[in-house]
């Protein structure tokens, strides 16, 4: 082990990155200090800004030699506080390594850095008339690499998967300083073990992504986009299967909504009305998307008429402009305000769909014997079996943000349901993933910890 000083390590750091890419002190703004939780604030001992690949390897291999642990930070959007530092991490920021670097129109992949936003990639996939299939309220800021260290969902998991399944190549820089670059645009290649999905979904505990091949599909020409609402949780079931049934994959989002939700979804839109004239036990925000231009929604449109006389509806509202369709996401997107709004407990859990609906019901019932008055918003992309949970802290301002994770997860462990569906472990739930992982699971991750990233210098404290 180096005997380096910090001082020693900083003054090693700025000959690589120069003395504007590596801040200390008050120069380290509030965005290094946490996630979108807004949990545990804290500056970290330094602030590294690298602009490439070689600038990332170099100051891992000091820091590797200097035992430093560095903390990867992305768009900070994260929500379970994977890239919150401690004082004594130095933070590794890919904010300056930003870019489409090739389409490939043949092969249908995207080269992107890995700072790249997801809305900068989107927006260039669509200006080259393809798709990227990847879609989530943080678009703006969120960014590839973090896209990836998360294995990030979002609304199109349904059509096209999740961002594992967007992936062809990576590169990567080990704790080691060793860059291990897999940039494979085939979409075929089964030589030898696929190292790529170890990085993927591993929040910054393996390796810094810096680069990605995406893959891109053929665009949407048209989107339809539906609010419907339901009597009961088995409807919402039924219509997604019949959807499914008619337009596959065309159906690119559904995404179910209770009325607690719905109510502070519409509150919290420009005009703080509900489309519906009244008010139901359910609700989904549904999406059809259609590789054909010429498709004006009609055939959609019947077959909800039909489903909504058979009565697996009870009403609908059918966007007929673009401005209608993002005033109905709108109602979803609300999410975004919830650090500002709430003092929020967040849940993605995950457990069969068939199961969902009841687990809901028995949350609500429970938490509410448990601490009377709690406020709680239940939402999520059930087919994905995904469900969101967000318990408003301020509404029991005595109980502990880990009493509320405890008890949920708690009443997850007979469905066998996840505690983690699509943000990750990060820090907040680290204590609970043995609640979806067994001993042998947990002893293969920690192996393989332990292979890649010997001296423990990648995000410690966080996911296992
Ligand atoms: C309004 C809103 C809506 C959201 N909706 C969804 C949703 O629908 N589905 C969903 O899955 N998530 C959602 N999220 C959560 C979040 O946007 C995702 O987890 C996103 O993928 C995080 O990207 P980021 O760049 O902000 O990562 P950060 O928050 O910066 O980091 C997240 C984790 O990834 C690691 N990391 C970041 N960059 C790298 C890198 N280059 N190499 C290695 N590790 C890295 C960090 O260390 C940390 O552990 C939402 C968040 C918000 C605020």
């Amino acid at each position: 082990m180096s005997s380096a000083s910090f001082d020693d390590t900083l003054a090693a750091l700025r000959e690589v990155l120069g003395d504007d890419g590596v801040r200390v002190g008050a120069a380290i703004g509030e965005r290094s200090m946490t996630d979108w939780t807004k949990h545990a604030a804290t500056r970290p001992a330094a602030l590294l800004l690298p602009r490439t690949v070689e600038q990332v390897a170099r100051a891992l291999a000091i820091c590797n030699e200097a035992r430093r642990t560095v903390v990867p930070q992305g768009g900070m959007t994260g929500l379970s506080g994977g890239a919150i530092p401690r004082a004594s991490d130095i933070a590794l920021s890919l904010d300056r390594m930003a870019g489409i670097e090739e389409i490939d129109t043949a092969s249908a992949t995207m080269t992107v850095l890995a700072g790249t936003t997801l809305q900068t990639a989107q927006e260039a996939a669509l200006e080259a008339g393809f798709e990227l299939a990847l879609d989530l309220g943080a678009r703006g800021s969120c960014q590839i690499g973090g896209n990836l260290a998360t294995n990030a969902g979002g609304n199109r998991v349904i059509q096209s998967g999740t961002a594992r399944e967007q992936i062809l190549g990576l590169e990567v820089v080990l704790a080691s300083g060793a860059i291990l670059s897999s940039m494979n645009k085939m979409v075929k290649n089964n030589t030898g073990y696929d190292l790529k999905h170890l990085f993927i979904g591993s929040e910054g505990t393996l390796g810094i992504i810096t680069r990605a091949v995406l893959r891109l599909r053929p665009r949407r020409a048209a989107r339809h986009t539906v609010l419907v609402a339901f009597d009961a949780y088995d409807k919402a079931v039924e219509l997604l299967r019949r959807l499914s049934a008619k337009f596959g994959t065309d159906v690119s989002a559904f995404e179910l909504m209770w009325p607690d939700f719905f109510r502070l979804g519409v509150s919290l839109t420009s005009s703080g009305r509900s489309p519906f004239a009244e008010a139901y036990p359910l609700y989904a925000l549904v999406e059809h998307a259609s590789f054909d231009a010429a498709d004006d929604g009609e055939s959609f449109a019947a077959v909800l008429g039909e489903l909504l006389e058979e009565g697996v509806m009870l009403d609908a509202v059918i966007a007929q402009s673009v401005g209608d369709a993002e005033a109905l996401w709108a109602i979803r997107e609300c999410t975004a305000e919830f650090p500002v709004k709430l003092d929020p407990v967040n849940f993605d859990v995950s457990l069969p769909t068939g199961a969902l609906g009841e687990f809901v019901d028995r949350c609500r019932v429970a938490l509410d014997e448990k601490w009377p008055g709690n406020v709680s918003y239940f939402f999520g992309h059930i087919g994905d079996s995904n469900l969101h949970l967000t318990v408003d802290g301020r509404s029991v301002p005595d109980v502990s943000h880990h009493a509320i994770y405890a008890f949920v997860y708690d009443m997850l462990k007979p469905y066998g349901g996840s505690v983690s569906a699509e943000h990750g472990i990060g820090l907040l739930k680290r204590e609970f993933l043995a609640v979806s992982r067994s001993p042998e699971e947990l002893a293969a991750m920690i192996a393989i910890k332990a292979a890649l990233d010997p001296n423990g210098i990648l995000n410690p404290g966080k996911v296992i």
